[in-house]
């Protein structure tokens, strides 16, 4: 490999035992993609975003370019302390950006899982730290900036008085106060996109859930919701952010509960009860896409849009992930399928992985699916799981090429499927580049006496 100067490599990272971050000279920042190993040129990285977090690896070792010699090195001490442990350090960046690598390093033997974040490259130059990212939404939905505690809490407090008895508002407190959630806090803020958990249950069991984990390693980052909303709470919530949010999202499938899918029963008549008493807003499910018959049931109601969340768009690589409990990948094409054909806006959440997702299979693979299914929007989001095992999951079950990189793989997509929405967010249907073509006016859906 060609030896370039110094100033054109990210300078690489590393950490004590203390959690301390250093950099160390004469070595630049590694990029990993299952077997690619790659130093991170100063020109591929931008800072990293407002939000995002460092965070050192326990039980590994960091993988370094060695500029003087061109060599790709595992560290085993701390070059400044010989004979102290030294550590990797990885970012876990802000919505909206697609980590390009995973951070260079290698396990120790014997180690547990690592938490549910993502792993991207990180280094140090010109004052800051630094990431190759490709940035994807450029919405400050979740920017941090605009969601001040005092302003969630004032907001908490406007809602007691508004929706005292609703237990679903009680449920949205903990997740925007205690778990931080943003999508909660936009609730109590007014602001873009309002969840409505419902469902206590899941039929998969997908290996990087957030709410559920079997794999006792791993600590799950939320509880899942521990009772049934009924459809008048639900559509009180969602009712009160439609009439005061401008182009506002309602969604269903949110991190703190299984797939909204299982809780059709009282999700259905909250859709007609909102859509008997307003056309307006964005009425969205994320969803594992598992019960199709049960979807098409919730679009006759009113649902607007879809996010379907996919590791990858092939069987074996699917299951793998999710883990599936009574419905196959079938199915969840089907619901595509249906959604498309009755004209919803239709995404999928594409979780992403360095060293997976831009592999020659699965692109070509995401190019069949696509030419098959014509989506509207790929979200792209970050995997938070572990991403050795994940490879080692995923190579168990697939044959895969060299990485293109994840640069290459959204530029090859993109030229395939100019007219493909990429982003992060579930975007309001005033924001659909490209409208469903099988989809009818909005209606005010007529359900019969209620007693909202
Ligand atoms: S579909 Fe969602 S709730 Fe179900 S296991 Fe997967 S991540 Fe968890």
């Amino acid at each position: 490999m060609a030896i370039k100067r110094a100033g054109e490599w990210l300078t690489a990272l590393a950490a004590n035992r203390k959690g301390e971050i250093f950099e160390i000279d004469g070595y630049a920042a590694v990029g990993m993609a299952d077997g690619v190993r790659t130093p991170v040129p100063v020109r591929d990285t931008s800072p990293m975003p407002y939000g995002g977090e460092l965070m050192f690896l326990p039980d590994r070792r960091p993988i370094v370019y060695h500029i003087e010699s061109g060599d790709i090195e595992t560290l085993t001490e701390n070059p400044y302390e010989p004979g102290e442990p030294v550590f990797p350090v990885a970012a876990f960046n802000s919505p909206g950006y697609v980590q390009a690598y995973i951070t260079g390093y290698e396990e120790t033997a014997g180690v547990n899982s690592l938490p549910l974040f993502s792993y991207g490259a990180v280094g140090w130059r010109q004052g800051s730290f630094r990431s190759p990212l490709i940035r994807v939404d450029t919405e400050p939905r979740q920017d941090l900036r605009r969601m001040a505690r005092e302003k969630v809490e004032a907001g908490v407090g406007r809602m007691r008085k508004r929706l005292p008895k609703n237990r679903l508002r009680k449920h949205l407190e903990r997740c925007a106060l205690e778990y931080g959630c943003p999508a909660g806090k936009n609730f109590f803020l007014g602001r873009y996109e309002a969840p409505l958990p419902a469902s206590g249950a899941c039929n998969a069991r997908c290996m990087g859930c957030l709410s559920f984990q079997e794999d006792a390693g791993i600590p799950c980052s939320q509880n899942r919701i521990d009772f049934t909303p009924s459809p008048e709470e639900i559509a009180e919530v969602a009712l009160v952010h439609i009439q005061r949010v401008k182009q506002s999202v309602v969604s269903f499938g949110q991190g703190c509960e299984g797939d909204p899918l299982l809780a059709a029963g009282v999700i259905e008549p909250a859709i007609r009860r909102i859509r008997k008493e307003t056309p307006h807003g964005t009425i969205n499910m994320n969803t594992n896409g598992s019960l199709p018959d049960v979807l098409a049931n919730l679009l006759e109601a009113g649902l607007d849009s879809v996010r379907i969340s996919l590791n990858s768009v092939r069987e074996g690589c699917y299951e793998a992930y999710f883990r599936p409990r009574g419905y196959r990948f079938s199915d969840v094409l089907q619901s595509i399928e249906t959604a498309l054909a009755r004209g919803a806006f239709v995404s999928v959440n594409y979780l992403n992985c360095p060293g997976f997702t831009d592999t020659p299979e699965e692109i070509a693979a995401f190019v069949d699916f696509r030419k098959q299914y014509p989506i509207q929007m790929i979200q792209w989001r970050n995997l938070n799981f572990d991403p050795l095992k994940y490879w080692r999951t995923m190579d168990a079950v697939a044959e895969h090429g060299v990485p293109m990189g994840m640069k290459q793989a959204l530029q090859h997509i993109h030229n395939r499927f100019p007219d493909l929405q990429y982003g992060y967010f579930n975007p309001p249907r005033e924001k659909w580049s490209l409208p469903n073509p099988n989809r009818k006016a909005p209606r005010a859906v007529d359900s019969g006496p209620s007693d909202i």
